[in-house]
């Protein structure tokens, strides 16, 4: 049986879902469903005498999305949700999500589809969340629900949900992830250095495991006029100010502020330590004394890197002056700091100047 949660959420595991989806309910009218594979056949591959008809009404891929969206995405191809009419007289809509329960899974990228879903649907009936074992993915998902929608902190969003259901336990690399959303205002806040260091380690990992990285997901050149370098439905907050780093040779701009990744120096892998931090403005408390470089985001201009290599030179697309070094398995900052993986600028090699 699932479990209520609040008025119009309950909360289930596969077999919940799958009474749910075979004979119907009086009261529940959507589920969302997050499993590894987010095809319509997993009911049957799980069970086969199983059979439940569907519809499909639409899948949605990262590249289909907004300016916004397209920011989270490391593939285009990748899909972030299918959605479908379902069960008896396919009265009931399910949303299917891609989501392993690994501690390396990508949470982020999908939680505000997953939580729109829910806000949106419990207007018109009432929402099923369910994974497999109902213990951590669904169990992630609701808290963070919980979280954005009763301005409750990560451990008053869990403690909440235990009362419900005792056994609940999201995956560690989740916690993470709920945290950082937490830090981040309850929202997935693309231009957040939060969210940038996670997104770091997101493409490594990736890198790691083969995959093509392409220059879909690199930052825009900063170093190209405004009105292109904008990512659409982006908002602008460059009124204001703002760092630039240029080329000592050439005078290019060749990264802003916000594309830097920042570390605290001297200490270990500190790219992966974002549950430390409190504030996401960290600029002004690393020391510019001790590090000779800086590290920022994979940048458009970066061709070297699109070339698929673990390392190389990083050069200034306009003159050609050797600016740093790339690597995806890390460098040692001058500091002591290892960065993984790194896109590092020498200070040496630029100059800072406002724009
Ligand atoms: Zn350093
Ligand atoms: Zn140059």
């Amino acid at each position: 049986m699932p479990h209520l949660v609040r008025h119009r959420l309950f909360f289930g595991n596969i077999s919940d879902a799958a009474e749910v989806l075979q004979k119907g309910s009086s009261e529940i009218t959507h589920v969302l469903s997050l499993l590894s594979s987010a095809s319509i056949s997993f009911f049957s591959d799980w069970k086969a005498e199983i059979s439940i008809p569907t519809k499909e009404i639409r899948k949605v891929f990262f590249g289909d999305s907004d300016g916004l969206l397209t920011r989270k995405a490391l593939s285009p191809e990748k899909l972030l949700y299918s959605l479908e009419h379902a069960g008896p007289e396919l009265k009931l809509v399910r949303m299917a999500v891609p989501l392993r329960d690994t501690e390396d899974a990508d949470l982020l990228d999908y939680l505000e589809v997953c939580l729109d879903f829910i806000h949106e649907n419990r207007e018109k009936g009432s929402v099923l969340v369910h994974c497999f074992a109902g213990v951590s993915r669904s169990a992630a998902v609701i808290t963070a629900y919980l979280m954005r929608t009763e301005q409750r902190s990560l451990e008053d969003a869990l403690e909440s949900l235990r009362e419900s259901c005792e056994f609940i336990c999201p995956n560690d690399g989740f916690l993470e992830q709920l945290k950082m959303f937490e830090n981040m205002g309850f929202k997935v806040d693309t231009t957040n250095p939060i969210y940038k260091r996670f997104r770091l380690k997101i493409l490594g990992q990736f890198y790691k495991q083969g995959e093509k990285i392409d220059s879909f997901v690199f930052g825009a050149d900063p170093g190209l006029p405004l009105e292109s370098s904008i990512p659409d439905g982006e908002v602008s907050e460059a009124v204001q100010p703002t760092k630039a780093f240029r080329c000592r040779k050439c005078r290019r701009i060749i990264a802003l502020e916000e594309n830097v990744i920042n570390h605290e120096p001297g200490e270990g892998e500190t790219c992966f330590n974002w549950h430390k931090r409190k504030s996401s403005h960290t600029y002004d408390r690393s020391d510019e004394t001790e590090c000779s470089s800086i590290f920022v985001e994979p940048l458009k201009w970066m061709t070297t890197v699109e070339e698929g290599a673990l390392e190389g030179k990083l050069s200034c697309i306009h003159c050609e002056a050797r600016l740093g070094y790339f690597n995806w398995s890390g460098i040692q900052c001058s500091c002591g700091s290892w960065i993984t993986p790194a896109f590092q600028i020498h200070k040496s090699k630029v100059d800072i100047s406002t724009v």
